[in-house]
């Protein structure tokens, strides 16, 4: 990999490289952009194949965190931290070494949990640096929040597509039912929507079916369902060149992270098939709006309020790709840019001033 070249392609202001002996510590923190505010990013911990690895998975997310931050008018920036380790090898002292690493950033970089790195965890690199989120939970957690995000988004993309605001009678398929997804089940039954739900836990699709009247389908049943909305609430990549010319869903509204296994690509082939699929970045965006209330003093007032603008945004997005023949992926990407050369231009002027 061309190091510089790579990164200053992809547009970040800084990489850190975090290394020490004693205790052994190799991370990576990428800090894309700051033009909105500090960087945010969560923190994941894995035994990446080799250091490129590592350092690709800190540069494609820490710039995904810039356009999700943007998109959800939040004044902060993208980041992402990864630190090199087996999970077993995870101890204090480690946790504790990169802590005093984000707190010799000032605050240019804020961050929290992610893959292999637990609430506790988060307490112990807060033993080191305030400069991290969700270390006393005070919100109850952000799914709720991500599922009214996920709702309202759905809400937005019916109202685009067939110029109604009444949800009655839709058909949705609901796929995963964990924090998310069984919250949104629940918003979803509270507007007469019909469900039809999926999840590799029997557990969860037999508590759904009682508590909203979901019909359960097999897992790989899921995606070839003659529904109004396809909601992919489990893992990534779950939108690809298998799954989607089975889908007969009008819309993709959803909660999984990275739910195309190629942005280009995939976003092309539901654009071509004429579904319109909402960013995940953009509609599961109650997560990080979660998290940034939580860093500036929770109130869930204004918490709820926020969420409540992804479906202005939703419908922004919606209007600039029909209005320029482009997927709605890129359209994001271009709302997103645009509010930070705002943010840039603002800044120079203030400056000048
Ligand atoms: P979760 O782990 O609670 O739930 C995921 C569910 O998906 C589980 O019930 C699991 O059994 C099920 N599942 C796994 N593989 C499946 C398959 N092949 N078919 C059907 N079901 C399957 O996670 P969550 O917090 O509900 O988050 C769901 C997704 O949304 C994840 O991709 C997550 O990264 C993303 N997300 C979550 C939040 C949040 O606030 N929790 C915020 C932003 C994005």
């Amino acid at each position: 990999m061309l190091l510089f070249e790579t990164v200053r392609e992809m547009g970040h202001e800084q990489v850190i490289f975090c290394h020490g002996k004693n205790p052994d510590i190799q991370a990576i923190i990428a800090i894309h952009n700051t033009s909105l505010g500090p960087a945010m990013g969560a923190t994941r911990l894995f035994p990446y194949i080799n250091e490129e690895a590592a350092l690709k998975d800190a540069l494609r997310l820490s710039r995904g965190m810039t356009y999700k931050a943007a998109c959800a008018n939040i004044p902060a920036g993208g980041g992402k931290a990864v630190i090199i380790a087996n999970p077993e090898n995870k101890t204090d002292e480690l946790l504790r070494a990169y802590g005093r690493f984000i707190e010799s950033l000032n605050g240019r970089f804020i961050t929290g949990q992610d893959v292999n790195i637990t609430p506790k965890d988060v307490r112990t690199i807060n033993q080191e640096t305030k400069y991290v989120v969700g270390v006393s939970e005070k919100s109850g957690g952000p799914a709720p929040i991500t599922a009214l995000g996920v709702f309202l988004g759905i809400k937005a993309a019916v109202e685009s597509r067939w110029q109604t605001k009444g949800l009655a009678g839709l058909k949705v398929a609901v796929q995963g039912l964990g924090n998310v997804g069984k919250n949104l089940c629940r918003h979803l039954h509270e507007h007469n929507i019909k469900l039809y739900v999926s999840d590799v836990d029997p557990a969860k699709t037999a508590e759904v079916k009682q508590l909203f009247g979901a019909t359960v389908v097999e897992p790989h049943e899921i995606y070839a369902l003659d529904v109004d909305i396809f909601a992919p609430c489990a893992l990534g990549g779950m939108l690809n060149s298998e799954t989607i010319p089975l889908l007969k869903a009008a819309i993709i509204a959803g909660a999984a992270n990275n739910q195309l296994g190629d942005e280009q690509i995939h976003s092309h082939m539901l654009d071509q098939k004429g579904i319109i699929y909402c960013p995940d970045y953009v509609i599961n965006a109650g997560g990080l709006i979660n998290v940034y209330n939580e860093m500036i003093g929770y109130d869930e007032e204004k918490a709820f309020q926020q969420v409540h603008n992804i479906y202005d945004t939703l419908l922004a997005i919606f209007y600039i790709a029909k209005q320029q023949q482009i997927t709605t992926n890129d359209a994001a990407k271009q709302l997103a840019e645009n509010r930070i050369m705002k943010a840039k231009h603002n800044t120079s002027k203030q400056v000048a001033a």
